[in-house]
This record gives C-alpha cells, structure tokens and sequence, in this order.
C-alpha cells in the first residue's frame, strides 16, 4: 500500500520538501474518514456511504474508470446513488460508463448525475469541436504530430458517458440518505465547477480548482478560464472552517488552518498574478510588454502545491489579457500580419539563404536563448517546409527546448513540433505515449 494521502499531504505541507509526487494514480481506496473514501486515479474519485446509497464525486476517466469501480467494491457493496460531476472534463465524466454497465450488472438503476448546469453546453461544445479536441489532447498529453491526432475519428466524450439528471444554477442544497450537501457554482478552471460543501462532515469537495500545481488556468489550447473567480472560489471555501478538503487530483488535506493556508495562498497567487496583468493593460502596456514583465516569485512556485509543473504562470497571464482585451497584442504588425511562409521568406532572403538562419538558430539554441532559437527556426521552416537540413535543426531545437521547460502543457507542444519534423524527415508519424499526468 501506499503512504496514506493525508499522511504523504501533511509531510509535503509541513516541510514544504517534494520526494514523492503529490499526483498519483493507483487506483488505491484510502479511508479519509468515517463514510468518506477516495480512490486516486486520473481524476480521483470520492465515495460518500449514505444510508440511501454512496454518492460519489467524479467517476474518473474512461480509461480509468472500470478500475476505479473494482476499488471501489472491495470497499462497500452499496449501490450508487448519484454520482456528481465537479466539472465536465473528460477525465472526471468519462469513467460514468463504468458505473452505468456495473449497476446495469447487479440489476440495479444507472445512478444519478448531478452537475452544474453548464456542463449540457460543455458536452454540446465536444460534438462540435470534437476533431480539435483530439488533435489538442494529443498534442498536450501526447506531443504527436498533427497527423497523429487527426487520424481518430472516435468521438472526444466517449460513448456512454452518462449525461447529467440533476443541473442547478447558483447553489443547490440536497440530503441524501441523511447527509446534507451544499453545492456551490464557480468559475476557475472550466465555467461548469462545483464545490460541495458538507457540514457534518466539515469536508469540502473541490474537483480541480485545487491541483496540486500552479492552476491550470492558461492552457494555451484551451477554451478560457477565470482566475479571479478561481481566487474567490478558494477564498469561499477558506471560509467555511473544513476539516478535510479533498480535490480531484493531488492529495487530500486535513486540518482547519492547514487547509486555510492553501487555498489563500494559491488564491493569492492568482490574485496578485491578475492584478499586474491588469496594471499593465490599464497603463496601456503591449502584451509583449506585461509578458516579459510580469511574473510570480520563484518562493512561490516551489510550494509543493503551486509547482509550474502542469501549467504555468506565462500562460496564465495571456489567458488574463484575452479575458480582459481582445486578441490585438498591441503590436500594429501583428494586427494584419503576413503569412508565415512570406515573412519567413523575407528573413531567408535577408539573411542570404536558409543555412544562415539555421545556423543562427541552432547557435541560439546552444546559447541557452531558446525563445529566438524556435523563432527563427520557424521563419526557416515556413520558408523552405521541405528543407532536410531545418528539420534537422528543428528536432534538436525543440528538444532542447522541451529539457528547459518545467511545464506538462509546453513540453507536449514542443515535443509534437519535434514530432511533426521527424515525420516530415522520415515520413512515418512517430508513436505516441500519452502522458497522463493530471487534469485536463
Ligand atoms: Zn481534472
């Protein structure tokens, strides 16, 4: 077995040391309390035994989710009751079906689905998107070449994934076999979150406005998200004194100012990170400007709970200005750009030929200045796509490039774009191993 999470969460807390990553998923059942269990996987899922049934927070993915039911039987026999989606992120929904063919089994009713009301829209928005979704996931989790990620045609919400019977808008206050629950609406991560709230049991279900990384609230594929809702969020759960706080991927925590202490902190974080960012747009600053500017203190993002290991502050900061702003950077050229074939030919011919700007590129790259190495790269590869010798540089650069970064969202583009050169070198898309690292 596993250190228990409360144990691993409270050590890592304590001493602020990372000898164990605060993400796993072994598909362990760990009790957190008397009726409360929580299996980690890829998203968790939490068990709450009721006298009506367990309700259970998430159903995990759809690779995870038939594990995550045998866990959860060597734990209780009970059906399940309702199952609450926190937010309708594949990895949190997708493991419904799992659920739905168990008690289809035992002869039991599919169980209930409550989620906030946006979620209808979010799986809408799936259908619609779902050729981008995919190429998107595998590129972030993946790192494949284009190609890789347009060959799937299987829809991106997997067939089966239960569908919500329950919605509400702003708060919904239920009791379910003699457990009272609060569910609370908020923005952050995705514009369909709920948190529960449950007084008995002090504890509070947070789904991923907590992550155990610096939240994933920049995703630069992704559609937007709400830092400063997420900040409120976390200041609205700080507030309600838990005892046990439990988030949909990471480690659960215990103890009242324990708990208190994190989430200000992170919603802090994201406070003061939004608070520049505005600064500058308000004085007029050019998004070039703030994004060289701006920044969180290195002390911050060593917290074992704020590493820039998934997402990270850069891209956050973009997200606050096309949240705010438009998509104009404030850079006039930018505006009506040329085509990247053209203005890459531009560079080419000034430089007198590609060589020089691979040259100059990889000596960029060797440098350690990996920023200019990928632009100019770029400006050889739209000029001369067939080139051998720019893939070549392209591979190493991008290589080098993914080494240097910390975060799970820029490694996996840099490593499709290394990809993407390998495949025009060899003409074979390379495999893929999806890196299921956390949320989505
Ligand atoms: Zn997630």
């Amino acid at each position: 077995m596993s250190e228990h999470p409360l144990d691993l969460s409270a050590r890592l807390i304590d001493t602020g040391v990372v000898d164990t990553p605060p993400n796993r998923i072994t598909q362990e059942l760990s009790e957190l309390a008397d009726g409360v269990a929580m299996i980690e996987s890829f998203s968790h899922v939490v068990v709450l035994d009721t006298e009506e049934g367990l309700v259970t927070f998430d159903s995990s993915g759809p690779a995870s989710g038939p594990a995550v039911v045998e866990s959860l039987r060597n734990w209780s026999d009970a059906p399940v009751h309702t199952i609450v989606y926190t937010h309708g992120h594949i990895d949190h929904v997708g493991g419904s079906r799992a659920f739905a063919a168990e008690a289809q089994q035992a002869g039991r009713p599919v169980p209930r689905v409550l989620s906030h009301e946006n979620v209808h829209a979010r799986f809408e928005r799936y259908e619609s998107t779902n050729g981008y979704n995919q190429v998107i996931n595998m590129r972030q989790f993946g790192g494949a070449a284009k190609k890789a990620g347009q060959a799937s045609e299987r829809p991106f919400l997997p067939k089966g994934t239960l569908r919500p019977d329950t919605t509400y808008a702003e708060t919904l206050t239920e009791e379910i076999g003699g457990v009272s629950l609060e569910f609370n609406y908020c923005k952050g991560e995705t514009d369909d979150h709920t948190w529960t709230w449950l007084p008995a049991q002090k504890m509070i279900s947070a789904g991923d406005q907590f992550i155990w990384n610096f939240p994933n609230c920049g995703n630069p594929q992704k559609v937007q998200r709400f830092p400063i809702e997420w900040a409120e969020s976390l200041r609205a759960m700080a507030g309600k004194g838990a005892e046990l706080f439990v988030p949909a991927h990471g480690l659960p925590i215990a103890g009242e100012e324990r708990i208190r202490t994190c989430l200000e902190t992170v919603a802090g974080a994201l406070e003061v990170l939004v608070a520049q960012v505005l600064e500058g747009m308000n004085a007029g600053a050019t998004l070039d400007e703030i994004v060289h500017s701006v920044s969180v203190p290195a002390e911050t993002l060593e917290l074992p709970y704020l590493r820039p290991l998934y997402d990270e502050p850069e891209f956050v900061i973009r997200n606050v200005w096309r949240l705010y702003g438009g998509w104009y950077d404030g850079n006039p050229a930018r505006l009506k750009p040329p085509a990247d074939s053209v203005i890459g030919a531009e560079i080419v011919a000034l430089a007198g030929g590609v060589q020089s700007v691979i040259d100059r590129a990889v000596g960029c790259s060797t440098e350690g200045d990996h920023r200019s190495a990928c632009q100019l790269i770029e400006f050889a590869v739209a000029a001369e796509p067939e080139a051998h010798a720019v893939h070549e540089a392209r591979v190493q650069i991008y290589t080098a490039r993914r080494a240097a970064e910390t975060s799970l969202l820029a490694k996996g583009i840099f490593k499709s774009a290394v990809a993407d050169s390998e495949e025009a070198l060899t003409g074979e898309v390379p495999d893929v191993t999806m890196v299921l690292n956390i949320g989505e």
